[in-house]
């Protein structure tokens, strides 16, 4: 079996199911991250969905976030306002002796009132990063808005990371299934990174939408260099059992398939890269 652990201490590696779904599928995917060196285990409590259905095990699964740092690990959860925050981080802070956790907002996310009360509550916790991604529509005058809402906190830069999860299609119409869920625009990705100084991961996952797809895509990713930089790390969604996950069953990895891409991605690494400022400062996460 694959271990990362060389490749996690300068890239950010987040896997683990799309949603939290039982404790047991939480501790199961727990296990596999830890058994493969991955450090940052995503299992989101809160889940917006486009129509009424699962939104999410909400509170009930923070104690199995807990479990997680607990073992070591850092557990990361979508969360939708201020009040889910906290609920997470003073859990996690009263129970575990090495506190860690990941907090983000989704791509539909846009108050920015709550985008700033999300990063002030995280911002309290000196051990707790927060993620935001790029809106689901193409502009980067809106995406580089939502960053500078997140820095009027002054919340430090090497305590945030954005993700590059694609933008949509923009059309109801049927597509042919190849296609992506969601289109990268990696020339956008990496200026935004260069010009910000911000440390940038992709989600090929939801990008993909199929795991063909996310695999081809991780793959393109991998090898994607522009002006001498790459992405930071990826955020993958990878379930015990794909075929029966409540949310994006279609484009959930297993483990083997996450370590076969993984495999590919060290091999890769091996050839130096040019790190933004705030991927040099950032502590060990
Ligand atoms: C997700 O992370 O499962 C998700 C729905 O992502 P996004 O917010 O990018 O749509
Ligand atoms: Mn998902």
């Amino acid at each position: 079996m694959i271990n990362i652990t060389k490749l996690t201490s300068d890239k950010i590696i987040i896997a683990g199911p799309c949603a939290a779904e039982t404790r047991e599928q939480v501790l199961e995917s727990a296990k596999q991250a830890k058994k493969r060196g991955v450090k940052i285990l995503r299992a989101s409590l809160w889940k917006p969905r486009t129509e009424p259905g699962f939104d999410g095990v909400k509170e009930k699964g923070i104690e199995w976030l807990v479990e997680v740092a607990k073992m070591g690990l850092t557990p990361g959860t979508e969360v939708l306002n201020a009040r889910n925050t906290k609920a997470v981080l003073t859990a996690i802070a009263k129970n575990v002796e090495n506190p860690s956790a990941l907090i983000w907002i989704g791509a539909r996310n846009q108050n920015h009132d709550e985008q700033v009360a999300i990063v002030k509550a995280v911002k309290k916790y000196p051990w707790a990063r927060f993620m935001f991604k790029n809106q689901p529509w193409r502009h980067e005058k809106h995406w580089r808005g939502i960053l500078k809402h997140v820095l009027s906190t002054k919340i430090g830069k090497d305590k945030i990371f954005l993700s590059h999860r694609g933008f949509d299609p923009g059309t109801d119409e049927p597509r042919d299934p190849k296609e992506l869920r969601n289109f990268p625009d990696y020339q956008m990705a990496m200026r935004f990174k260069t010009e910000e100084d911000v440390q940038m991961i992709i989600d090929p996952s939801h990008m993909g939408g199929t795991v063909d797809n996310v695999i081809r895509i991780s793959k393109e990713a991998m090898r994607h260099k522009e002006a001498g930089t790459s992405f930071d790390g990826f955020i993958f969604e990878i379930h015990p059992n794909p075929t029966i996950a409540w949310t994006d069953a279609k484009q959930q990895l297993t483990w083997e398939q996450f370590d076969e891409l993984m495999d590919e991605y060290q091999n890769l690494h091996k050839e130096p890269q040019v790190k933004t400022k705030s991927a040099q400062t950032q502590a060990s996460f």
